[in-house]
């Protein structure tokens, strides 16, 4: 029982650092149960992995908070926020002067409790669970030492006096103002309706009136404070109302299927409209200022990725008759340029079942956006392997119903292919209709865009995903990607990573295949939210190689394709997060997000979308896909 938790750490006291892993189990309590489910074998180590269980029938959160997937989620982020802000400011301190900024993380010196809270979004997360048997709390403690023993005070006070009061002031629904509560877990199932009411209005996207899209800075999520912030304001002509069940009505722009275009001059705000479109494919917390943007959950961001790696993708719609014969039907390259990344990224896409893709000319390759009249006269069409995207949006659209937001600063010719044109002046929302019919008449283009009225082409081919390794074993850097996910690193969302890897948002490398050199480059994925989401994906990865690897064994195994892949993570992702904690008796429940190592239940994932996913695979490098 937890009683003999003091004693067993008072006989620590002086003991080896090693002593500590007697700690393993769990010890239980009538209100709740510690358990522990790893110990770090020294001081230096990733800090040892906890977690406390309380059951409902002590914490108390009313059924109805537990609804549904939207609302479990919603009250799952508000509690660990809760936590987070107890132990910041109320947690212990003094050791190893950890305490002061970011307190409440990891301190390398131990002695602070830590837990993988998030940012401005919602998400499944795995460090705190909930369902209506169970609150599940997962957290970090580096186990405190003086030199290479054991020192037990801090470990007593922090293990047996503080957490308790944590547990208590956190844990329990009756420390809550209940209206706190319903407004939070409120706010979060609107948004979640919202999406769901994009598709039946013809929508891909909504942005409130009233929003505040700006951030604080360029490496801050927070909003941009009000006084500074234009609130947004849609044109009339593009205003919709939408009713949500708590809320009730909510009036902003609609965003229509088809091609649209935000256009205007350069700093009136129109990346920073893409931007939160981008994030709409997520819940914000209200306050955020994006708290019912809204963005179809099918939409994918594209960018131009020079030098990134493509595995047999069919790029012939936009790529075709490269220099030395070199195949776009199956295309392969470690390192691709702007243009060609593009193309395989949307073709990509369309594999994976996107409803439509976002640009902004910032980040894309000029010439696979367009070739304007003088080019296609200096250089042939025989001459040139790229058909540029103008050429295709409107079949992308008209044959596979997909849609594209496109910022556009300099290249008119679309104005040609557009649906809607949103005009910014002054971070204010116009919409050009009127304007862009009377340019459009007064300057033609000489000819009309390269290849527009063709049909879309090839979509493509339904690649399996996985994988044959060259030589049938995983290259050395893979197994490298294996271990540093065995490892689980602690990093907390707002970027401290421990030493065992350089797992930072965009790149996962090893400490022996350095950030310089990453197995594994997701910084092309704009809309990939939090470190958090990179780690759940990196779990997959290694389940679905491990898998993978068992299936290669039997000749006749198939692998399966992207979409049947993907396919299978959502119904995980969707059975895991309602049943949170299904087994309350077992020692180790099954996680809300699938962890492929349930032994090692990490606290420091959240769910990524499947787009992500997929996008995060198809970047993998040393692999060849087999048929
Ligand atoms: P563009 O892409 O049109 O060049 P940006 O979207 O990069 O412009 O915006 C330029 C600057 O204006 C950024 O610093 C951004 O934070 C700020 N900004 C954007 N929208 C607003 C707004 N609604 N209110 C105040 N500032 C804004
Ligand atoms: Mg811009």
């Amino acid at each position: 029982g937890l009683a003999s938790l003091v004693p067993l750490l008072r006989g620590l006291q002086n003991q080896q650092y090693g002593a500590y892993k007697r700690l393993s189990g769990a010890f239980t309590s009538p209100t709740y149960e510690l358990h522990f489910d790893h110990i770090q074998n020294d001081l230096f180590a990733a800090p040892s992995r906890l977690r406390v269980r309380v059951p409902q029938s002590v914490a108390g959160f009313p059924a109805e908070m537990l609804a549904n997937k939207a609302r479990t989620t919603a009250l799952a982020d508000f509690v660990l926020r809760a936590v987070y802000r107890y132990v910041q400011t109320e947690g212990p301190r003094g050791l190893g002067g950890g305490g002061g900024r970011g307190g409440g993380f990891h301190s390398p010196r131990g002695g602070l409790l830590a837990v993988d809270v998030g940012g401005q979004r919602v998400l499944p997360r795995s460090a705190l669970l909930m369902d209506t048997e169970n609150v599940e709390l997962r957290f970090y403690y580096p186990l405190p030492a003086r030199g290479r023993t054991v020192l037990a005070d801090p470990a007593i006070s922090a293990l047996t006096v503080f957490l308790p009061k944590l547990i208590k002031q956190t844990l329990h629904y009756t420390s809550y103002d209940a209206a706190a509560v319903a407004a939070f877990v409120d706010c979060i199932e609107d948004q979640v309706t919202l999406r769901t009411l994009l598709r039946e209005h013809g929508l891909v996207a909504f942005v409130p009136n009233g929003a505040i899209l700006p951030r604080e800075s360029g490496v801050s999520d927070r909003p941009l404070a009000t006084a500074d912030a234009v609130p947004f304001q849609s044109p009339p002509s593009l205003e919709v109302s939408l009713s949500l069940p708590h809320r009730g009505t909510i009036t902003g722009m609609g965003i229509r299927r088809g091609v649209t275009l935000i256009v205007g001059g350069g700093f009136h705000g129109k990346s920073t409209l893409l931007q939160a479109l981008e994030m709409g494919v997520y819940n914000h917390i209200p306050g955020d200022g994006r708290e019912f943007i809204s963005a179809d959950v099918g939409l994918l961001k594209v960018r131009a990725e020079d030098g990134r790696a493509v595995t047999r993708v069919d790029i012939t719609p936009f790529i075709n008759n490269l220099p030395r014969g070199k195949s776009t039907q199956e295309f392969t390259t470690a390192d691709a340029s702007g243009s060609t990344s593009m193309a395989a990224t949307i073709q990509e896409g369309l594999e994976m079942g996107c409803t439509g893709f976002l640009f902004d000319e910032d980040t894309c390759a000029t010439n696979f956006l367009i070739r304007d009249y003088r080019m296609q006269h200096l250089v042939p069409k025989v001459r040139e392997p790229i058909t540029p995207l103008i050429g295709k949006v409107r079949a992308l659209h008209a044959e596979h119903g997909v849609s594209c937001i496109m910022v556009i600063g300099g290249c008119g010719d679309y104005l040609d292919v557009a649906d809607t044109v949103i005009g910014l002046d002054q971070y204010v929302p116009a919409d050009l209709k009127v304007q862009v019919a009377d340019v459009v008449s007064r300057f033609p283009l000489p000819t009309p865009p390269e290849a527009d009225g063709e049909s879309y082409g090839t979509l493509p081919t339904r690649r399996p995903v996985f994988p044959a390794f060259t030589g049938g074993k995983p290259p050395m850097r893979v197994r490298a990607l294996h271990q540093v996910t065995l490892f689980a690193p602690l990093a907390s969302s707002s970027g401290v990573v421990s030493d065992v890897t350089a797992a930072d948002m965009e790149t996962v490398a090893t400490a022996r295949a350095p950030p310089s050199d990453p197995i594994w480059d997701l910084s092309g994925l704009d809309q990939l939210a939090e470190v958090a989401q990179t780690r759940c994906i990196a779990g997959i990865l290694e389940t679905i190689m491990a898998h993978q690897q068992q299936k290669n064994q039997q000749a006749s195994a198939k692998s399966p394709t992207m979409r049947q892949m993907l396919d299978e993570w959502k119904t995980r992702f969707d059975q895991a997060s309602h049943a949170a904690v299904a087994h309350p008796s077992t020692k180790v429940g099954p996680a809300s997000l699938p962890s492929p190592y349930a032994a090692r239940l990490p606290g420091n994932w959240s769910q990524p979308r499947l787009l992500e996913l997929g996008s995060a695979i198809n970047r993998l490098r040393g692999f060849t896909f087999t048929t």
